[in-house]
């Protein structure tokens, strides 16, 4: 049987065959892609497609600076959307989720093409583990662990947990962190990978390509968490990227699917002086585009032309369409 990341790469193939070839260009529409890892290995996690190999990168990147136009996430959300020019290629954004360390050996490819990318961090998981808020962020990261997979708290209970690491002290805090032991990437993928330090991510955003943004503290599926909680991960990482001097008013949900956030998350962002908040279902962005449920979708580990065409036309927009997500 072939499998969903096949399906995807010929599907998108096919988009383009037949339908985006025959276009010129999506006037000012903007279609949003999203990488996570990136590796020289065998890709390690075939099923869910977060890793995409260097070689691949390559290719993908000189397709799209010579085919699209790259855009600065600031510049395509205030200004490209809403001009009525004619552009002559489509506009496409470029983001990168999670921090991960590989990111320090890509940035070379969007060096070497000249494109812009924005930097989805999960602030609390970048910051030293001896430092109490990223410590703290590491066992709420993990937090289901430390309860029985058949205990499903209610967000009572959640609330009264998170006060409860908050005012931790610290001695409290190594035994949880004991208690959970190392992070396997059958539980959580984000716990389990070696991320970019603080330090590492301030280097990396001196490069004017790149732009710093927030993906909360502690990578939760945000609808899941009590008010006290959310609004700490809202907060809390805006105060980070702001120090970071990032984008504090750009925003990616951790996980990003229609399940992981709802009215009251946005309701809090927006409080919070969010503007522009990215999903993970595959919308196409344009003028009249919820600015705080922006679509992207994934970049997967497939070089050849025709799937990178489709997926930078915005083919994932009509797949979830058909897939009703
Ligand atoms: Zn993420």
């Amino acid at each position: 049987m072939i499998d969903n990341l096949k399906l995807r790469n010929v599907f998108s193939s096919l988009a383009y065959r037949i339908f985006f070839s025959k276009k010129k260009s999506l006037k000012n529409k903007v279609v949003a892609l999203d990488y996570h890892y990136f590796t020289d290995n065998p890709i390690i996690y075939p099923k869910l497609g977060l890793e995409v190999s260097y070689s691949a990168l390559d290719k993908q990147l000189k397709i799209f600076s010579e085919f699209f136009e790259p855009l600065e996430t600031d510049f395509a959300l205030r200004t490209f959307v809403k001009k009525k020019s004619n552009n002559s290629k489509p506009g496409i954004l470029i983001s990168i989720d999670d921090a991960d360390k590989s990111i320090k050996y890509a940035l070379k490819y969007f060096i070497k093409y000249q494109i812009p990318i924005t930097l989805f961090v999960p602030v609390g998981l970048c910051i030293d583990k001896n430092e109490e808020d990223g410590i703290k962020s590491r066992i709420l990261c993990r937090y289901r662990e430390l309860f029985p997979s058949s205990e499903r708290l209610t967000l009572n209970e959640k609330s009264k947990f998170f006060d409860r690491i908050i005012n931790s002290s610290f001695q409290e805090l190594y035994e949880y962190e004991l208690k959970l032991g190392s992070p396997k990437k059958e539980n959580n993928i984000t716990a389990s990978r070696e991320l970019l330090s603080l330090k590492e991510i301030e280097e990396i955003s001196k490069n004017p390509l790149v732009t710093i943004a927030s993906h909360s503290m502690s990578h939760n599926s945000l609808a899941e968490l009590p008010d006290n909680w959310l609004k700490w991960e809202i907060k809390k990482s805006k105060q980070y990227i702001k120090d970071l001097q990032g984008k504090y008013d750009l925003f990616a949900y951790p996980f990003g699917h229609n399940q992981s956030y709802n009215l009251k998350v946005k309701k809090i962002l927006q409080e919070e002086g969010i503007k522009y908040a990215f999903t993970t279902s595959s919308k196409i962005i344009e003028k009249n585009s919820d600015l705080l449920s922006l679509g992207r979708a994934p970049m997967l580990n497939f070089d050849n032309k025709d799937y990178v065409f489709g997926s930078a036309y915005g083919a994932f927009h009509y797949w979830d369409k058909i897939l009703q997500r």
